[in-house]
């Protein structure tokens, strides 16, 4: 037995606590040894239906051959060299997602994280240059989700995330979600920026309504502020556009933050700009040593090219479609077990009477994987390029798991 096959297997049976691993997880007692599409496979021999997707990262589901291919290809051949040369395979993704987008630059990341990093460093910065240095203030929303480094937990709307991690930092103010009259009396002479997820993740699948989004560039533009969308886990196909704000007509923000999706599982991540919103973003002032090398950029560059097509994006729109449909009829039939369903696209949110965890344990034993979300939510993000067959089973699984809920709270 290979060693790392060793390790897999102490830590879903004999060892359960995984000793020598940071305690920061609430982990459920699974691992899984391959996964290939919507499918995974345990290494006590189960088969799952993936609905989680790696938290909605394996935009095109496990094992690609596509992904494979690139991977494996530029594996053979360069994997990092280092920022301070050219690396011209950058230069092929950011193309691409400018080509794509609103945005005319790009600065590569490795994570969701770094890429909200770069683009609060960017909104200070554009602000410092303009000779307005006060002007440091982050706007965000309650329920948001933007990481967890110090920045990303202080710019969230969590204040779990922050609990003993020492003083908050200055300059980021939270309001509730959506509320944009809140908004407009909270921007003044400090403000440099709003940052808001067009569609809530982990907050439990809230989403902006396009008038929303519309009124909020608006705020933002008359405002002198800029606007930063964080589309780490609404973008990349999730919702059946590219980006969740393409719903909305004349939503373009100045600043996004993408991720998750983007490497298809592979760490990258990025953030875009305009030539305007970037302006301060001069030599020296921002960095990275593993963001957008060769082997990343290859991946990226594959996963981009397989996303960004009609048809994936309408195999998306068509299959949230059926959920949609199908989890409004299961609202219906166990309104006792089901209070709502929201989001948008397939990133989907089920909101539960009953506690989400365990709602997540009896789907799994049902083979069905989902994640967890606020609001005593679940989430359904499954790969974008879900079957209506899985689609169906996945309902069918979702209904078996209502049904135990409903015997459990007779019982
Ligand atoms: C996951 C996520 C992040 C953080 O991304 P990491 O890759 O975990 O650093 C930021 N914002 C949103 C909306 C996310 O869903």
């Amino acid at each position: 037995m290979p060693f790392w096959e060793a390790a897999l297997s102490t830590a879903t049976s004999s060892n359960p606590s995984q000793h020598h691993i940071m305690g920061v997880y609430n982990r459920a007692p699974l691992a899984f040894e391959r996964g290939r599409g919507a499918r995974l496979f345990s290494t006590d021999g189960g088969e799952y239906l993936d609905c989680v997707a790696g938290i909605a990262t394996c935009g095109l589901g496990h094992a690609h051959p596509v992904l494979v291919d690139a991977l494996k290809t530029q594996g053979e051949k360069l994997w990092h060299v280092s920022n301070i040369y050219t690396i011209p395979e950058q230069e092929v993704l950011a193309d691409k997602l400018c080509a794509a987008t609103f945005a005319d630059v790009v600065f590569f990341t490795n994570s969701g994280t770094e890429a909200i990093e770069c683009a609060l460093k960017a909104a200070r910065r554009y602000h410092a240059v303009a000779g307005n240095p006060e002007r440091i203030d982050i706007i965000g929303f309650d329920g948001s989700f933007h990481g967890r480094s110090y920045a990303a937990v202080n710019a969230s709307g969590n204040a779990g995330y922050l609990d003993g991690f020492g003083p908050r930092l200055p300059g980021f103010i939270q309001l509730p979600f959506g509320d944009l009259e809140a908004l407009k009396a909270a921007i003044g002479p400090t403000t440099a920026g709003v940052i808001i997820e067009p569609v809530q993740g982990e907050g439990g699948a809230r989403a902006l309504t396009e008038a929303q989004l519309v009124e909020l560039r608006q705020i933002t533009r008359e405002a002198g502020v800029l606007l930063i969308f964080d589309e780490v886990q609404s973008g990349m196909g999730r919702t059946g556009k590219l980006f969740a704000h393409e719903w909305a007509e004349g939503a373009e923000p100045d600043i996004m933050c993408v991720a998750k999706a983007l490497g298809g599982g592979f760490p990258v991540g990025a953030c875009l700009a305009t030539h305007e919103g970037a302006k301060g973003m001069t030599p020296g002032t921002h960095g990275s040593t593993y963001g957008g090398n060769p082997l990343a950029m290859a991946v990226g560059t594959a996963a981009f090219d397989a996303i960004n097509t009609p048809e994936l994006l309408d195999n998306v729109k068509t299959i949230a479609g059926y959920f949609t449909q199908q989890l409004n009829g299961l609202k219906d039939r166990f309104p006792d077990v089901v209070l709502d369903i929201r989001g948008k696209g397939l990133l989907i949110g089920v909101k539960l009477a009953s506690n989400n965890r365990e709602f997540m344990a009896l789907a799994r034993d049902q083979n069905l994987l989902i994640a967890g979300g606020g609001d005593n939510c679940v989430r359904l993000l499954p790969p974008l390029n879900l079957t209506l067959a899985e689609a169906q089973e996945a309902v069918a699984k979702l209904e078996k798991t209502c049904e135990v809920v409903r015997a459990q709270a007779a019982a």
